[in-house]
């Protein structure tokens, strides 16, 4: 039988903006020392940006991207139809999760992406770098940049205070990375993970003896929050992300990840 306080808790949950799958959720939130956070979308807006690229490049790439679906792709895509208007249909589109897109854009063999994806050398930036190539030969890069939710700081600062260690967990590069870890004052940073890497990167933490909560709101974050003793989707997300984690954050709001914790600790202590 479920205690009558596991169920106050989990109403209690609601009221604060946390979908709870089942009271039994709340003990291993309570036994929880680590918490990996996704970036894009969950601590930063998900919103992109392009702050560097023009000409050919960013008209090439924009075409190119207008087919995908990506955050990235989005701010490239609207970039270059505000510089350029209608953009040039594509053909033979092509995208490979968390590395880039390629296709034919007026008879050439376009590729956009990541530095490794398109045969580019990788330069730190503090943003996102798309690097663009066609018919066989680097052309340029672009930048994008996202943005730190306003309430991803505090939020650090309170899981923290709860006794969590927080990690930043992204497949973007590095140096974007580092650049938003500082902002939401986050000290460790495992960057340019593969989709399929981010579950390896959660089962690791636990081999080393960690309990870890996964926060994430991406389909290239499903299989680590299924993996994570605890995981936390935010409401804004996709539904894969949804239908993996045990928590929803109803708003996206990362500071009722912290809400969830000590409504967990408190809910549990009232029936020790
Ligand atoms: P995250 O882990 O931050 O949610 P993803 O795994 O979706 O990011 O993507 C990782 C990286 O792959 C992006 O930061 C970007 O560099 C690159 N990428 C993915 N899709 C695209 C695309 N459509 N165009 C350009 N780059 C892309
Ligand atoms: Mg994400």
């Amino acid at each position: 039988a479920t205690p009558t306080a596991l169920l106050v808790g989990t109403g209690r949950g609601a009221q604060l903006g946390i979908l709870i799958k089942g009271p039994e959720v709340l003990e291993s939130t309570r036994r929880v020392d680590t918490v990996v956070l996704d970036k894009t979308g969950t601590v930063t807006t998900g919103r992109m940006t392009l702050v560097d690229g023009d000409g050919e490049v960013l008209r090439l790439a924009g075409a190119l991207e207008a087919a995908s679906e990506h955050p990235v792709a989005r701010a490239v895509a609207d970039a270059a139809r505000e510089r350029f208007g209608t953009l040039p249909a594509v053909t033979d589109f092509r995208s490979t999760a968390g590395l880039g897109v390629r296709g034919v854009v007026e008879g050439h063999d376009v590729v956009a992406g990541r530095a490794e994806f398109v045969g580019a050398t990788n330069a730190g930036s503090a943003g996102t770098v798309v690097h663009v190539a066609w018919d066989g030969e680097v052309r340029g890069r672009l930048v994008v940049a996202d943005t730190i939710k306003p309430t991803s700081a505090q939020a650090v600062a309170e899981l923290r205070e709860l006794g969590l260690k927080p990690v930043l967990l992204t497949g973007d590069n590095a140096g974007a990375a580092r650049a938003i870890a500082a902002e939401a004052g986050i000290g460790e940073v495992i960057a340019e993970v593969l989709p399929e890497g981010k579950l390896d990167v959660v089962k690791r933490l636990q081999a080393e003896g960690r309990v870890v909560a996964m926060v994430g709101d991406g389909v290239n974050d499903a299989a680590a929050l299924a993996q994570a003793d605890l995981g936390l989707a935010m409401g804004t997300g996709t539904d894969a992300a949804i239908e993996a984690s045990d928590l929803t954050l109803v708003r996206g709001d990362l500071r009722v990840a912290a809400d969830a914790i000590r409504l967990a600790r408190r809910t549990l202590a009232t029936i020790k």
